[in-house]
């Protein structure tokens, strides 16, 4: 597939997921890097998020819990444009019963480009990057030619 250039902007939508046992590694995080979350807009599934707005006092949109379909919920968002970043910290000793949803969510990611952490160095890399204070470029699946062409291909 073509792709084409969108960039993510300077200030940012970072998605918040942990399995449980990762929770408090990741509100150990957020406390951590507070000064730089506060600048950007954050969301995340509803216990992970609930959590984090209770332990930090920062605002999270809260979508539903992953087991009801939060992590779709935020692979929907990712799609369509509206997260920027990925910070998910799955549970590597209780792979099961969430593999397909890590699978779902990581592969999404990967299709519309946009920086994964899965662990709390990898996500300190990327809270400490220059590139979290200004818009860089992207590049995406062109979406819009790929349906046109497809219609092509159908066209009676
Ligand atoms: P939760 O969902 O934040 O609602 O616990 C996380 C997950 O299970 O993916």
């Amino acid at each position: 597939m073509e792709t084409i250039d969108k960039p993510i902007a300077a200030k940012k939508r970072i998605a918040l997921v942990a399995h449980d046992n990762r929770k408090a590694s990741l509100i150990q995080w957020c406390e951590q890097h507070r000064a730089v979350l506060e600048q950007h807009e954050l969301l995340g599934t509803g216990t992970t998020g609930s959590r984090i707005e209770a332990a930090t006092g920062m605002p999270v949109e809260q979508l539903f819990s992953g087991p009801m379909g939060g992590d779709q919920q935020l692979g929907a968002k990712i799609c369509q444009g509206e997260v920027d970043i990925l910070i998910f910290f799955w549970d590597p000793f209780e792979p099961m019963p969430h593999d397909p949803d890590v699978k779902a969510l990581l592969r999404i990611a990967a299709v519309w480009n946009i920086p994964v952490a899965c662990n709390a160095s990898s996500a300190d890399m990327i809270i400490q990057s220059a590139l979290m204070e200004r818009s860089f470029s992207r590049e995406i699946p062109d979406y819009q030619g790929y349906l046109a062409a497809r219609k092509g291909e159908f066209a009676v």
